[in-house]
């Protein structure tokens, strides 16, 4: 078996270390002895992108963002779009992720035209959201409802992250969120919901990077490569110990700021 991730942009798409999702996700493939070959794509080179299982877009400034608008107009953004709608797996980061979307107007007043592959867009704000954050995956109603006292929360579903945009992202009927907040900002600060799940497209504000502190959402997106192109595989589960105790002391942090604590 095996799973052919591009890295798409890697020159210009990479704050925070996020190149460190595609090496854990590799390693996680091979310490169950899945082959995974690494492909990037850059600037103003073109590739046949079908060939992939799993595409991954990391974070980058307005400015790097602004220097993709060529490539996105042409077949390079085609492409990408092409295999959303075929249902590919996507992990896409902050900048990665607002790519994905119709438009983003920066703080400077600038509009870059994206992809529209997925139903959002991003409008830059003058205060950046910056911290640490938390969400649970899946639509959680609770999550927003709780008020005042605290309240248990099962971690097992929750990813901590770091955030830094100006972008507040906006999610349209077409698409859900990849979870609801328990501490931080999210897509936009205001309505509790972070990142976007459309077909088998993870976005999110995540940097770190992401995977290696949340080992079962890394697990998530593979099994969702994995099954598109084998149907039925084996996964076994890893001894996580090392990667679950650094989730812990992260979200017991994180938590100390939510309306929750872990039981
Ligand atoms: N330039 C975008 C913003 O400021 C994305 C930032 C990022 O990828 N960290 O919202």
């Amino acid at each position: 078996m095996e799973i052919r991730i591009c890295h798409l942009f890697p020159e210009a798409l990479n704050l925070y270390g996020d190149r460190g999702n595609v090496l854990c996700m590799k390693q996680r493939l091979s310490w169950r002895g899945i082959d995974c070959k690494i492909d990037s794509l850059h600037v103003g080179e073109h590739k046949d992108l079908s060939k992939y299982d799993l595409f991954f877009m990391g974070g980058g400034q307005d400015f790097e963002q602004e220097v993709l608008l060529q490539d996105l107009s042409g077949h390079n953004g085609q492409e990408i779009k092409a295999a959303v709608a075929d249902g590919k797996t996507f992990l896409c980061i902050c900048g990665g992720y607002q790519i994905l979307g119709r438009h983003y107007e920066t703080s400077a007043g600038i509009r870059c035209e994206f992809l529209g592959a997925l139903d959002l867009y991003t409008i830059g704000g003058a205060k950046r959201l910056i911290g640490n954050y938390a969400y649970r995956l899946e639509a959680e109603e609770t999550i927003l409802s709780a008020k005042g006292k605290k309240n248990n929360i099962d971690s097992r579903l929750i990813v901590v992250g770091f955030e830094n945009h100006s972008g507040r992202t906006y999610l349209g009927p077409d698409v859900k969120p990849l979870g609801y907040v328990l501490a931080g900002n999210g897509n936009n600060g205001k309505d509790r919901t972070e990142g976007v799940r459309y077909k088998n497209v993870f976005g999110t504000y995540s940097h770190g990077p992401v995977l290696p502190k949340n080992p079962f959402f890394c697990d998530r997106i593979l099994r969702s490569a994995l099954e598109r192109k084998y149907g039925s595989f084996s996964f076994p589960p890893l001894e996580d110990a090392f990667e679950n105790a650094a989730h812990h002391q992260v979200l017991s942090q994180v938590l100390k700021r939510s309306f929750f604590h872990l039981p």
